[in-house]
């Protein structure tokens, strides 16, 4: 859909001739281009200077080929990326995803989400993030090891503690962040934080691992505490069973709801009794296995084939935390239908705009993920922060610090929409409070 500013349009509509095929990026982009008409139209120096046409390209985009040796002693090769997308503010800062479904535009999406995100944290973070379409399921430990340190043997040259500073994402927990955190302290010969979502005995921060999960429950809370309404007593889906929804289910059921549905690739489970956060811990990060044994530790659980099923539960408050566009139109159809009362982006662009149009006309809260997961860079920004100063936090002060914080960071999306003329539109106040602060920063420094 065109948007409604011709300097805009424009960009977006060169961006889209050439590359066609990154829909996902594409997508990420328009998002955000079409709640800045009003910035546009606000202050002509961001037109006069192009920053829109400056920030929808990454500075640097670099893929290489990452060899492997698997345990049959087979030759493999995988693709890796990382997109250097925005340093105006800081490092580059974002994770790392490895996943089958992982390409250039993937990444490119979610870099272009972690400038805006990083920006909306208040930390000094520029915008990146990388990968690989390597699947660490089915895998040895000695076979992610060994991808690991191939990956590391090319990444190391692109990243360091003030150049650009990846971290974890879909695919890549403690195991893997260790493993490269190894091979880069070996390429390098120094140790300096130069990854985030490191071990405990070696630089990491308390309350990481928690971090985005809980991260969304403040967020999300505080939006509904803004509109009278709050966790208590109510029913919650939280999509996925990985690290961002096993603490979101946490965080909810502390904040007194009922986390009756979760899910993962190939199905999802049902328990109105509440379901138990520590066995999915067991089932996912211990024994790395399908949700659907779930029920041999809770018999009372039901299971359903399919993932997409987990929207059509009866619930009040919708947590999607497994991956993009996983809400369509006729899932959020389902989930207005159902009565829910907000859907909170734990996951990076889990909503198609069609369903993001579902839910906010029909008037239910919506938060994006570039405001609402803030919490995981926000704590690596933390962890950055303990590198430096060769400290460590205790776990209710880097906690009690990410809770002000994601509260600040709602108040600041209520606040900037209001100011643009759309209360209540926390989408739109994300983008633009996310974007003023980037943009500001590229007009001072120049064309550069
Ligand atoms: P994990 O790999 O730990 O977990 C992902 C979960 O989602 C798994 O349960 C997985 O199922 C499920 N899943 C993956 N793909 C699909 C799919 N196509 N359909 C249905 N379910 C799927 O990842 P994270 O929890 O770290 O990340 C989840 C999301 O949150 C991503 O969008 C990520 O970018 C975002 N995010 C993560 C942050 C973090 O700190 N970890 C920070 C900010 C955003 P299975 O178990 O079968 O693989």
């Amino acid at each position: 859909m065109a948007i409604n500013n011709a300097y805009l349009n424009g960009v977006y509509e060169d961006l889209a001739g050439r590359y066609p095929e990154q829909t996902e990026f594409l997508e990420a982009v328009h998002e955000v281009l079409e709640t800045l008409v009003p910035v546009i139209e606000a202050d002509p120096r961001y037109e006069q200077q192009n920053i829109i046409g400056r920030i929808v390209e990454p500075e640097r985009a670099v893929m290489f080929r990452v060899p492997w040796v698997d345990d049959a002693g087979k030759v493999q090769v995988n693709r890796g990326y990382r997109v250097q997308f925005n340093s105006a503010i800081g490092p580059y800062k974002g994770g790392l995803r490895f996943d089958p479904e992982v390409n250039l535009s993937v990444i490119k999406f979610l870099g272009f989400e972690q400038i805006f995100k990083n920006s909306l944290t208040t930390l000094p973070m520029g915008g990146g993030k990388g990968g690989s379409d390597f699947n660490p399921k089915g895998k040895s430990d000695a076979e992610v090891m060994r991808f690991c340190q191939s990956f590391m043997t090319e990444l190391f040259r692109h990243i360091g503690a003030d150049t650009d500073v990846p971290a974890g994402d879909k695919g890549v927990g403690g195991r893997e962040i260790g493993y490269m955190f190894g091979q880069y302290k070996r390429l390098k010969n120094e140790w300096t934080g130069v990854l985030t979502g490191k071990g405990l005995s070696y630089g990491g921060s308390l309350a990481r691992t928690e971090a985005t999960g809980y991260g969304l429950c403040y967020f999300a809370d505080a939006y509904m505490k803004d509109n009278g309404k709050s966790f208590e007593g109510k029913k919650v889906i939280v999509s996925g069973s990985g690290n961002v929804a096993i603490y979101a289910n946490q965080k909810a059921t502390q904040l007194g709801g009922t986390v009756i549905a979760m899910s993962d690739r190939s199905g999802y489970i049902v328990d109105e009794n509440g379901i138990d956060y520590k066995v999915i811990k067991v089932i996912k990060e211990q024994k790395r296995a399908a949700l659907k044994t779930y029920l041999d530790y809770v018999p009372t659980a039901t299971y359903v084939e399919g993932s997409t099923g987990i929207w059509t539960v009866k619930a009040d408050i919708a947590l999607p935390c497994a991956t993009q566009n996983e809400i369509n139109e006729e899932s959020a159809k389902a989930l207005v239908a159902n009565g829910v009362i907000g859907v909170f982006e734990g996951s990076n662009m889990p909503c198609t705009p069609e369903a993001i149009a579902v839910i906010k006309g029909a008037g239910l809260l919506y938060s994006p993920g570039k405001a609402s997961n803030a919490c995981g860079v926000l704590c690596s920004g933390l962890e950055m922060s303990q590198n430096s100063e060769r400290l460590s936090w205790s776990f209710d002060e880097v906690d009690s610090k990410m809770k002000g914080l994601m509260e600040g960071i709602y108040a600041t999306c209520a606040a900037t929409a209001a100011k643009y003329g759309m209360p209540g539109d926390i989408q739109a106040g994300a983008n633009i409070a996310g974007f003023l602060k980037v943009a500001d920063a590229m007009l001072a420094q120049g064309v550069c």
